[in-house]
């Protein structure tokens, strides 16, 4: 239950505190925050700007009482439908996408909030997974497509849902099983049901879960990333192999391809790079500025390991090209002879608008330079980047997949104001 007062402290944290988790939840805020049913959420800016005001899970009091939110993904009609209800009246509180779903709840002539919901989600469109808080339901949704991943997990009788599996480890809970697409679960008076969303024409979770994002010891989708990252790494090896001396990683999320890159290829796998833990992940930081510091105090190469040797450096993917560049003259400075760059990915030509944090094409480099001239660019030996199929391939039994930052090949329109498709071209 969420009680007014809690209602009260968890709305201070969110306008007034950004940070990382350990910072803005203390154990005294912790402790402080009674009752039985919890949600959070570390959203990084896809949609809207970065300031407090977007922090989620977002938090709404209407007519049915007290209502939170936390939304992965990105609707693709938000223009559309925010239009539309801010031409009837509506005021919004915040400049996310996230908000209109709690609108449309809120003119639901439904009483059970599950109803409502789906009656909600039968208009918007594009990428969610959703986890929803009453005072006494909790629900979460994935979008009939499945774009973004969500999973069940227990832990002493209570019912867990996360993203990642890797987060019911981190408590002692056990993994269940992934939500399917179009699939609501809801949760009442410890009572679990499943209800349908209706189907989407193709199932189409997002392959980039599995180049980067998800962490290796967690499944998503039912599969485990580090089984499918290790086959990204030896399909990367056939098709692009190098006379090297040793692999090695960009750290973290590349050591995993990396090492099937090194079994599949025979040559030893090192570690030639060593990251700060202590500094988040690049691609994620909101301003190019910020990133730019971050590069330079996030790796460190290691000279001994480096040093008069011929390289292969495995990469998840290339996204604006400045990191990989920053570290390609770092292993030259450490004194490695040659370097080969490998991408366990197709190159990244084209945005997202699933809730990936990929903008425009101007920014990236794969859609302004050929594979050569990218290689130039970074000064690099050689460059090789799995294919498209190789990608789809590696990913296993998970079925059809959105591969449209790779491919162009969008499987949900992105609409206007007037619900006109607009896509970057
Ligand atoms: Fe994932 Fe790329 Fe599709 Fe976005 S466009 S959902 S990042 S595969």
């Amino acid at each position: 239950m969420i009680s007014k007062e809690v209602l009260k402290k968890v709305r201070k944290i969110e306008i007034s505190t950004r940070g990382l988790v350990n910072d803005v939840f203390s154990p005294k805020v912790l402790e402080s925050l009674p009752g039985s049913l919890a949600i959070g959420h570390t959203r990084y800016s896809t949609t809207g700007s970065s300031t407090g005001r977007n922090i989620q899970p977002i938090v709404v009091n209407y007519k049915s009482g007290a209502l939170a939110v936390a939304h992965n993904g990105n609707l693709t009609n938000t223009a559309q439908l925010r239009s539309g209800m801010e031409r009837e009246g509506s005021i919004f509180q915040t400049t996310t996408d996230t908000e209109i779903i709690l609108h449309l709840i809120a003119r639901s002539q439904e009483q059970l909030l599950e109803n409502r919901l789906k009656e909600a989600l039968s208009q918007v469109a594009g990428a969610y997974s959703l986890l929803l808080l009453s005072e006494d339901t909790f629900v979460a949704v994935r979008d009939p497509r499945g774009f973004r991943p969500l999973c069940i997990g227990a832990f002493e009788g209570a019912t867990l849902m996360a993203s990642e599996s890797c987060a019911f480890d981190i408590m002692g809970g056990s993994y269940l099983r992934s939500l399917e697409p179009g699939e609501m679960v809801v949760v009442r008076n410890g009572e679990m049901e499943s209800h349908r969303l209706p189907p989407a024409p193709e199932k189409t979770p997002c392959v980039f879960e599995f180049v980067y994002f998800a962490r290796p010891d967690s499944r998503i989708y039912d599969e485990k990333v580090d089984k499918v990252r290790r086959r990204l790494g030896k399909y990367l090896a056939r098709e692009h192999p190098a006379a090297a001396d040793i692999v090695i990683s960009v750290p973290d999320s590349s050591n995993t391809a990396a090492l099937g890159y090194s079994s599949e290829s025979g040559i030893r796998f090192e570690i030639g790079l060593i990251r700060n833990h202590y500094v988040g992940r690049t691609f994620i930081q909101p301003g190019q500025q910020q990133r730019d510091h971050e590069v330079r105090v996030k790796f460190n190469p290691v000279e001994g390991v480096l040093q008069d040797r011929s390289v292969v450096i495995i990469d998840d993917s290339i996204v604006r090209g400045t990191t990989s560049r920053k570290l390609v003259r770092m292993l030259r400075g450490a004194g490695a002879r040659e370097i080969h760059l490998r991408i366990s990915s197709p190159p990244v030509s084209w945005p997202c608008y699933y809730g990936v944090d990929i903008p425009t094409r101007e920014e990236l480099i794969a859609s302004r330079m050929s594979v050569i001239e990218i290689q130039e660019y970074l000064e690099v030996d050689s460059l090789g980047y799995l294919s498209l199929e190789g990608m789809l391939e590696a990913a296993g039994e998970v079925g059809p997949m959105c591969s449209a930052c790779f491919s162009g090949d969008y499987p949900v329109p992105i609409t206007d104001e007037l619900g006109k498709e607009v896509l970057e071209q």
